[in-house]
């Protein structure tokens, strides 16, 4: 007989864990609060470990008829210097696309793969026996329930499982800007000057995903109405980009991060943003969320319960999340508080991030996927 689960959230970790999940014989229910399914931001960045899942799973030809492979990672400073290159393919491959036709994409898979989504559907708690309770007070019993509320997760909260939510003095302004005359080669392009960074990718033919990263308390920067001037005089070569970007209202955020002592409670798991919110300056929160949803698949179904399955799959898969997101902490840190007296020491620190491979390659194993893990993942 087939087993049963129910989801709470719409988002990437939600959906495509749904898909996998009916995929491999589940019946599958994800319940979204929102009347429709929505992301809220501008583009985002699919790293190795996302594309390898999603192309198992039968999602990624979607996905990947939206998005741009990259070529190449540059970093450059102020006066146009390049301080580092690296090229984006095998296991360091990155796309960009816009965010709403990643979730387009991860729901019209949900669905054909015969996942029941419900939207306008709000979750109030969930019980680590196996059931989730509405908002109206209905109970659903399941095999296996699911937290993917996101970072701010009020049904973690509720399982009993001790968390914090930090926010970080780090300020982000979110573009897609509706040309590629500042993006014409298929690079991300990062620049660094004092406490910014301002960054391109090309996002589809026609559009440039770019963002704009400072300290919350950089008075210039954090000016309302937005003013350009201290941008323009910290990337004098890049008027042009802050032009098209003061054309158009950004989306804000403040990086988060989130930690959850524990994964898991009876036949209840928390995923994606809900376990691991980390500061997005590896572009792997969305990553590391389908990785896990797929490892947590291998689990369940190969495991006789969902309570033995649980503590394997948070074993097998936790110390990744939580080494990257050490390091997207302290990327972060790199561009946000590096001490002035010292700032020549920097381009040193950030050579090293991406040139030795004992630091490379531990800030980047997220990139390398389950086989970073200790898993053995049969095919779904
Ligand atoms: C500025 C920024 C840039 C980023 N860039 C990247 C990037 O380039 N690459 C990358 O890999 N990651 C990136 N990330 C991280 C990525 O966006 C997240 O890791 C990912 O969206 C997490 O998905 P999720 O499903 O866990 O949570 P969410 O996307 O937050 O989805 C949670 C869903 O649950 C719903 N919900 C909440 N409560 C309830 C409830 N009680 N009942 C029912 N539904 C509920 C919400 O409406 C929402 O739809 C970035 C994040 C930020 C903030």
């Amino acid at each position: 007989m087939s087993r049963h689960a129910e989801i709470a959230g719409g988002g990437i970790g939600g959906l495509s864990l749904a898909t996998m999940l009916a995929t491999s014989g589940w019946s599958v229910r994800v319940h979204e609060r929102a009347p429709e399914i929505r992301e809220a931001g501008t583009g985002i960045f699919l790293k190795n470990n996302a594309i390898e899942v999603l192309d198992e799973a039968g999602m990624f030809a979607r996905i990947d008829a939206e998005a741009v492979g990259l070529r190449r990672s540059i970093t450059m400073a102020r006066d146009g210097r390049v301080l580092g290159t690296r090229p984006l393919n095998g296991s360091g491959r990155l796309l960009a696309l816009p965010r709403q036709a990643l979730i387009q994409s991860l729901y019209d898979s949900a669905v054909a793969a015969g996942a029941e989504i419900v939207l306008d559907s709000t979750v109030r708690s969930v019980d680590p026996a196996g059931a989730l309770v509405l908002a109206g007070g209905r109970r659903l019993d399941a095999d296996l329930v699911v937290a993917a509320d996101g970072v701010h997760s009020r049904l973690r909260d509720g399982l009993g499982i001790a968390s914090t939510v930090r926010r970080l003095p780090t300020v982000i302004h979110r573009y897609m800007l509706p040309t590629r005359e500042i993006s014409t080669s298929p690079d991300m392009i990062e620049h660094w000057s004092g406490r910014y960074r301002v960054a391109t990718a090309p996002c589809r033919e026609d559009l440039t995903y770019a963002f704009q990263v400072f300290p919350e308390n950089d008075r210039g920067a954090a000016a309302a109405p937005r003013d350009m001037s201290s941008w323009t005089a910290a990337f004098p070569r890049l008027g042009r980009l802050f032009e098209l970007m003061g054309e158009q209202e950004p989306i804000t955020s403040n990086y988060l991060v989130a930690h959850a002592s524990s994964w898991h409670r009876g036949r209840a798991a928390i995923l994606g943003d809900a376990a691991h919110g980390m500061p997005p300056t590896l572009g792997q929160g969305a990553g590391l969320t389908v990785m896990n949803a797929r490892a947590l698949v291998a689990v369940v179904t190969q495991a006789a319960s969902v309570e033995d399955a649980l503590p394997a799959w948070e074993a097998a898969v936790r110390p990744l999340a939580d080494t990257t997101q050490r390091w997207a902490r302290r990327y972060d840190r790199v561009t946000r508080s590096w001490p002035r007296p010292v700032r020549f020491l920097r381009p040193g620190a950030l050579w090293a991030m991406r040139s030795v491979p004992q630091i490379r390659d531990r800030m980047l194993i997220a990139d390398r996927g389950l086989a970073a893990t200790t898993l053995d993942v049969t095919p779904l």
